[in-house]
This record gives C-alpha cells, sequence and structure tokens, in this order.
C-alpha cells in the first residue's frame, strides 16, 4: 500500500484546483485527434507546485499518446517527477477517468515517491469526479528486482 501520511499536506489542492481545470481544458484545445475526435487535456500538480499539461495526440497506427502521458512526458523533461494530482478534461460525460495504461504509468511516480496521487476527472457539463489513482489501480505495486 502507498503511504498516504505525506498526501498533498504541504499544498491545499483547492488553491490549485481552479487553475489546474483551467490549464487541462485549454490543453485540450490543443489536442490532435483526426481519427476518433475524441479530445482530452490534462494537467499534473507537482510537489513544486508547478502545473505540466498535455493533450492527446492520435497517429494512423491508431496508437495514441494519452494527454496524461503526454503531461508526463513534459514533466519529466522538465526535471520532475512529483505528481500530487492529475486532472483530465473530456467533454464526455460521465467524465473520462485515465485509461488502465495511464494509471499505471502514473502509479509508477506515486511509487517512487512514496504517497498517492489525486485523480480528478470532469467535463464541460458541471460534472467532475474524484479518487485517489490507489483506489483505481489497488495492487499496483510493483516489485523489479534488479541484478
Ligand atoms: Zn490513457
Amino acid at each position: 500500500m502507498l503511504e498516504n501520511d505525506s498526501y498533498l499536506s504541504y499544498m491545499n489542492l483547492d488553491e490549485h484546483l481552479s487553475e489546474l481545470k483551467q490549464r487541462a481544458e485549454e490543453s485540450s484545445v490543443n489536442a490532435f485527434a483526426p481519427y476518433s475526435d475524441f479530445i482530452i487535456g490534462a494537467a499534473l500538480l507537482m510537489k513544486s507546485g508547478n502545473i505540466y499539461t498535455g493533450c492527446n495526440v492520435e497517429f494512423s497506427d491508431y496508437l495514441a499518446l494519452h494527454a496524461e502521458v503526454n503531461a508526463i512526458g513534459t514533466a519529466i523533461n522538465s526535471g520532475e517527477n512529483d505528481i500530487q494530482a492529475v486532472v483530465v478534461f473530456s467533454k464526455s460525460s460521465p467524465p473520462v477517468l485515465p485509461c488502465g495504461s495511464c494509471r499505471q504509468k502514473l502509479s509508477e511516480f506515486a511509487q517512487l515517491n512514496n504517497h498517492d496521487i489525486q485523480v480528478i476527472a470532469f467535463n464541460d457539463k458541471q460534472e467532475q469526479i474524484e479518487f485517489l489513482l490507489s483506489e483505481l489501480l489497488p495492487g499496483a505495486k510493483i516489485q523489479v528486482n534488479k541484478k
């Protein structure tokens, strides 16, 4: 199990939520989804307070770069990996949560930093749902023994 003790203890998510939602929705405008027309934007809140965003990007082989992964890549490229919260915007009802693959990828950083990640999904219909990542992907801890 992940430790929840330090989870967001040093920052109030509510202070950041409106900006996170705005940035996620803004990022969705840049989504490149010519095959599905399924537009997603994601925003990550880092321990530093910085926010990194990503949109989905589709390719002709139908392997897409999901918005959450795009945002993770931007965070890593900026030298940060301590993800506190992920906010996902879609136009779907109910709001779209991170897929299984994205949950796994987020979980790796939750484990690395030894705390849970808040997951918030919302849409343009005033609907919002919230979970902890550990609720969406229980038993996720993977022990890899390096030689
Ligand atoms: Zn995904």
